[in-house]
């Protein structure tokens, strides 16, 4: 049976190697994607973006300042979205399905095992079929292509909110914060997350359970959404909310 909330800052029992792998996800793929960003941005220029930037707001200083940055942030996208990102795509897809893998795992160990037992425990091979460990290629591609779309567009914002407000050089400022990644952080996060999930509901799935309970992290800086999210389970498997509820959401779906 599950314990209501997992409290973890005082992890005991089967949450112990529940968390410590899934900590370790996702800072590997933190740091695998903005490896890949980082080749990815490699070099880019963003002159082209603030020269079309300049002839749609023009040089007068009335403009409106959301306008000004908004006008920005389209001409970013246009340079972001003619480049085909394949390394981070790529970091993505495999990031999601190695979560797919971990949260199968994981699912897998709570359904099967006692809830005191702290034991570590292995991801275990298997092939496409409903219920299996493993996150389809195509599933993974397209994760990663809906994920990154988003990024590329909340990093055209920044950027072009950098180039906006600069008061010094807009391409280098603009370039900076391109550079930086921090979207895609989030971004890698919330694939993660997503594909995790994905991968405790297939578990579930392969062992017939029934029902599942939404766990919130037990502390005070859990958010209202997923504190009614734990108050509204447990859940039927296809009809329980996905992770996650919002980037660094470290909330858990474990059998009811
Ligand atoms: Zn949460």
């Amino acid at each position: 049976m599950a314990d209501a909330t997992i409290q973890l800052s005082a992890l005991t029992g089967i949450w112990r190697p529940v968390y410590a792998h899934r900590l370790a996800l996702h800072a590997t793929a933190d740091t695998v994607v903005l490896a890949a960003w980082r080749k990815d941005t490699h070099g880019i220029s963003l002159g082209p973006a603030v020269a079309a930037w300049r002839q749609a707001v023009g040089e007068s200083t009335d403009t409106q300042r959301q306008h000004r940055r908004q006008a920005a942030a389209a001409a970013v996208l246009v340079v972001l979205a003619a480049r085909s990102w394949r390394r981070t795509r790529r970091a993505l897809a495999t990031a999601a399905q190695r979560a797919h893998r971990a949260g199968w795992a994981a699912g897998h160990h709570l359904v099967t095992q006692d809830h005191d037992d702290d034991t570590p425990y292995d991801t275990p091979g298997s092939q496409y079929v409903l219920g299996a460990p493993d996150m389809p290629d195509d599933t993974a591609d397209a994760t990663a292509t809906a994920v990154l779309t988003a990024a590329l567009k909340t990093t055209a914002n920044r950027a072009g909110r950098a180039m906006a407000d600069s008061t010094n050089d807009p391409q280098q400022d603009a370039e900076d914060a391109l550079e930086a990644g921090l979207d895609l952080a989030l971004a890698a996060d919330v694939a993660v997350s997503a594909a995790y999930g994905a991968g405790m509901l297939a578990a579930y799935l392969a062992d017939a359970d029934a029902a599942v309970q939404w766990l919130t992290a037990g502390d005070e800086r859990v958010c209202e959404t997923c504190l009614s999210n734990e108050a509204a389970g447990p859940y039927s498997l296809l009809g329980a909310p996905t992770l996650p509820a919002h980037p660094r959401c470290r909330c858990c779906l474990a059998p009811a």
